[in-house]
């Protein structure tokens, strides 16, 4: 299981606070709700690419001894399953689809010099897919405003909230994912268990 790690400051910093595993340490399971402190369990990397950082980061992992179950703290400016981190989506998201601007110049705003064409085309497809559902969502947050269509309200909404605290809300109850969720944990989040294959009689 992933939580978010509330973090706002340098991924540097990130790294540095990082080591110290009392810090952040759940006084209880997210799990099965026992209420003791989690064992540190070392940690996983992944690739993140953010403003100026393009590289891996570790990620926390804690168990709990009762369910024997791992606890991720994920840091909240890392979108789960996508290497690129928030700000650098937002930036590019808000240029191409808020102020117009091209794919190219979109990409460079977003401080993506080099980005391919076609991952520009994939983030949009997956915004737009998802604009009218985070708009339902993030109504919950502050009333949503008057907009020609879903993805300029969704996107207005984002910039209002914050992209960030946007992320935190809508992943703490798996309300939704900013792209949507990957195939293999549709719906909403959660990891698709296919029933066993009856042998063959
Ligand atoms: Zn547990």
């Amino acid at each position: 299981m992933q939580i978010l790690h509330r973090f706002a400051g340098s991924i540097q910093r990130y790294s540095e606070e990082l080591s110290d595993a009392e810090r952040y340490r759940p006084d209880h399971c997210p799990q099965c709700e026992a209420n003791h402190p989690l064992r540190a369990h070392g940690f996983y990397t992944r690739t993140l690419v953010d403003i100026a950082y393009d590289g891996t980061i570790h990620v926390r992992r804690y168990l709990c001894r009762c369910c024997k179950r791992t606890v991720s703290l994920l840091p909240e400016f890392a979108l789960p399953y996508l290497r690129f981190g928030i700000v650098v989506i937002a930036l590019f998201l808000v240029a191409r689809l808020l102020f117009g601007l091209t794919l190219k110049a979109a990409a460079e705003s977003a401080k993506l010099r080099a980005m391919p064409y076609q991952r520009g085309q994939l983030w949009l497809r997956c915004f737009r897919r998802q604009a009218e559902k985070l708009c339902a969502a993030l109504a919950t947050l502050i009333a949503p405003p008057a907009a020609p269509d879903f993805i300029s309200r969704a996107l207005q909404m984002l910039e209002s909230i914050g992209w960030i605290a946007a992320h935190r809300f809508l992943f703490a109850n798996l309300r939704a994912h900013l792209l949507g969720w990957p195939a293999f944990l549709t719906p909403d989040g959660r990891l698709t268990t296919l029933p066993p294959v009856a042998p063959p009689a």
